[in-house]
């Protein structure tokens, strides 16, 4: 019998669950990876992740060539194309592995509906994470909505369960992949309706996520410190490859804990470790909560009042373009149009100005960042936004309001980030550069700074700011 395994966000070969699955089970196993139109539509046309996608397909074709098979590459609604392919095939079965997704999960269930009605099934295995929403649960049988005792309920079910990290073996059963037939061709870039983005992801691929992992296991027992300053290259910066499944999640948690049991991971494993349950806390807040996409996971606090209207859009813009006059918020800003990432420090940053600061809706702030990070996952933004609007599922009182002056000063002593992308600011002091308004205007004058016309002046007062917010919040909690 004949089984399709459709690729989705997992373009890897090795541990694999779908795959793994649909290889003991079936005498011909084909691969598919389809462009699906749904998704790709409203992209602009030089966006990163598609290249991405794209050159990581390229690999996971070249890989699954290499062992005797091949990956059918679609253009269109996936909805529609993977139940006519499996007709095609005749495959009795389709096997993927599950997305948390709302949309995603509303694609597998029409598609799912589709195969059923030919005779066909859609088989799912759980592949993006290690647990999934329903196995950690209080005691009471129902979800966490705080992480610290999600992550030691996680952790405990880690140590019950070590065979949740046994990998999904491949590359020995592969005799059942179907060959690849002599016409066999992927389409170009511009096939799919885009254009080579002129700063790409680097590295995309099974080959760029085993290089970044193989640097950051050197940087690893250190990351307990040095995460938090974004100078640094302290980071994995592995989100964009678990975010398209380049590299599975239980090998990285399997090398963390033969790290943290041979010492080696120092203090930097189990916190990098949080990280990555962290990851799953949001998914399974995602998917118990699904109305967390367009509301306030704390409902009460969908009755904050925004600003809205032309002032509120000017000072958007000013933010999404790196103009608001706090060198750490435009640097971080900037870092993000020009290489679709941002460091987690400077995300908590922008993130708290934008609702805190300038007292707009974390919505539109979510929505620029999906539009532009390289990462992004709706469960870990939407999770992050909420958190930095205090609307969220954190044990953070709403009154907390990060000062972007003290967190610059803070996570970027010397400025050496800030100067990264602000070059008109490289000449001012280590002291100057965090707030230039306050500077003296020799020291101004001396690095050959005009504010208002090298660099903008701010344009909120932090303090004012900080009382319109806390207003805007005790308003609720009087209501
Ligand atoms: P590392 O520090 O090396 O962490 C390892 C991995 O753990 C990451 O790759 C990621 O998968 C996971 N992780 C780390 N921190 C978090 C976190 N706070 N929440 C969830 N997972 C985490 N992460 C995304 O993957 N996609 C997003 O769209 C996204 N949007 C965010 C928006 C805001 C406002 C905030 C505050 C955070 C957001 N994050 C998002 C979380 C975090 O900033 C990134 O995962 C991290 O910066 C990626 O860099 P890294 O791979 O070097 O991380």
């Amino acid at each position: 019998r004949n089984s399709l395994v459709w690729f989705r966000r997992d373009l890897r070969v090795d541990d694999h669950a779908a795959l793994h699955h649909a290889l003991l089970s079936s005498r011909h196993v084909f691969g598919v990876f389809v462009f699906d139109t749904d998704i790709l539509a409203g992209l602009p046309p030089d966006d990163r992740r598609v290249q991405f996608l794209l050159d990581s397909v390229r690999e996971l074709d070249a890989r699954l060539r290499s062992l005797g098979g091949y990956l059918i590459v679609r253009h269109g609604r996936a909805a529609q194309v993977i139940p006519a392919l499996a007709a095609e095939l005749d495959a009795e079965s389709v096997f993927a592995n599950r997305d948390y997704e709302p949309q995603a999960l509303a694609r597998d269930r029409a598609v799912l509906e589709t195969l059923r009605a030919a005779g066909r099934s859609l088989q799912t295995f759980k592949d993006q994470v290690i647990f999934e929403r329903d196995e950690v649960l209080t005691l009471a049988g129902g979800p966490y909505s705080v992480f610290t005792p999600y992550k030691n309920a996680w952790l405990k079910r880690l140590a019950r369960e070590p065979e949740a990290l046994r990998p999904f073996e491949t590359a020995p059963h592969a005799a059942a992949l179907a060959p690849a037939p002599a016409d066999h061709a992927l389409p170009s870039l511009a096939a799919l309706g885009f254009v080579p983005n002129a700063a790409p992801i680097a590295r995309p691929g099974m080959s760029g996520a085993e290089h970044l992992l193989a640097q950051f296991e050197e940087r690893l027992a250190r990351y307990d410190h040095d995460r938090d300053y974004p100078a640094l290259d302290a980071t994995s910066r592995l989100s964009v490859h678990l975010r398209f499944g380049t590299l599975s999640v239980r090998r990285l948690v399997a090398m963390l804990q033969a790290r943290i049991a041979d010492g080696s991971g120092g203090a930097g494993a189990p916190v990098w470790l949080a990280e990555l349950v962290w990851r799953e806390f949001y998914m399974m807040i995602l998917a118990r909560h699904p109305r967390v996409v367009t509301q306030s996971f704390k409902q009460a606090f969908d009755a904050v009042a925004w600003d809205d209207g032309p002032d509120a859009d000017a000072l958007l813009a000013a933010w999404c373009a790196g103009r608001t006059g706090y060198p750490l918020v435009d640097a971080a800003m900037l870092q993000l149009e020009r290489t679709g990432f941002m460091h987690n420090r400077l995300r908590m940053v922008t993130a708290s100005f934008l609702t805190k600061d300038l007292g707009i809706d974390w919505r539109r702030g979510e929505r620029w960042f999906a539009l532009k990070l390289n990462d992004y996952e709706l469960a870990s933004n939407n999770g992050g936004w909420q958190w930095a609007a205090s609307t969220g599922c954190d044990a953070q009182p709403w009154f907390r309001i990060f000062n972007p002056v003290t967190q610059s000063k803070r996570f970027d002593p010397d400025g050496d980030f800030i100067r990264q992308y602000l070059p008109q600011l490289a000449r001012l002091s280590g002291a100057a550069i965090h707030a230039p308004w306050l500077a003296r205007p020799g020291a101004l004058a001396q690095a050959g700074v005009v504010l208002g016309m090298d660099y903008p002046r701010p344009i909120v007062d932090h303090d004012a700011a900080r009382e319109k917010t806390l207003a805007r919040f005790k308003a609720i909690r009087a209501a």
